[in-house]
């Protein structure tokens, strides 16, 4: 088969198209537009690519994504630090502080998920057990995805808490309103306001 684009554009296309929601139509026509564009644009936009993961780290405390650790929320003082709402990812948090949410947060990394061979061992379930452990909780509220294993998460992570038995410590589930199987970083503010208001014992 005769080659048809040069490498270098084809394998532009390539990492395009591995990219969310892109398909290779959208990638070839991204690719193409960046073809055309002036080379300090270009080079401006690989620099920016290249270093916009060096300076991020995870926050020691919450796992958010940060530039600094402790991160933000966590070192605002008045955030309320008997308060955990634990979220499967730090674009759930983004959500979130759209709301009048006052407390800290705790970042999973992710939910279980037998399918894809990812168990609690793989999250940062330990972490928020020792929290919880440790720090004089009042309430944990879990806000993991209505989706099946976003509930199923839940209701392990629920179960590992109790059996710590932390007198005084109330476990809350956000209420459901939101989309069953949909993603909480798309739901919109009011949506998220309820479901966080709403939230009931676990
Ligand atoms: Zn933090």
């Amino acid at each position: 088969m005769s080659k048809i684009l040069p490498d270098s554009i084809s394998d532009l296309i390539e990492e395009f198209s591995r990219l969310p929601g892109i398909g290779p139509k959208t990638a070839s026509r991204l690719t193409f537009y960046l073809l055309n564009k002036p080379d300090e644009d270009i080079e401006r936009f690989s620099q920016v690519l290249g270093d916009f993961k060096k300076s991020l780290k995870y926050c020691k405390n919450c796992f958010n994504i940060t530039e600094e650790s402790p991160c933000e929320i966590c070192s605002n003082p008045a955030r309320l630090k008997d308060k955990i709402m634990v979220v499967e990812e730090p674009l759930d948090i983004v959500a979130l502080e759209k709301t009048d949410y006052d407390g800290h947060y705790h970042v999973l990394g992710g939910v279980i998920s037998p399918i894809e061979g990812i168990g609690p061992e793989n999250l940062r379930i330990a972490e928020i057990l020792d929290k919880v452990k440790k720090n004089g909780i009042k309430e944990i509220i879990l806000a993991t995805d209505p989706s099946l294993e976003g509930e199923a998460t839940a209701m392990y992570l629920s179960k590992e808490i109790q059996k710590l038995d932390i007198k005084k410590l109330k476990i809350t589930r956000i209420a459901r309103g939101l989309p069953v199987g949909g993603d909480l970083e798309y739901a919109d503010e009011i949506t998220l306001r309820r479901a966080l208001e709403g939230r009931r014992e676990y």
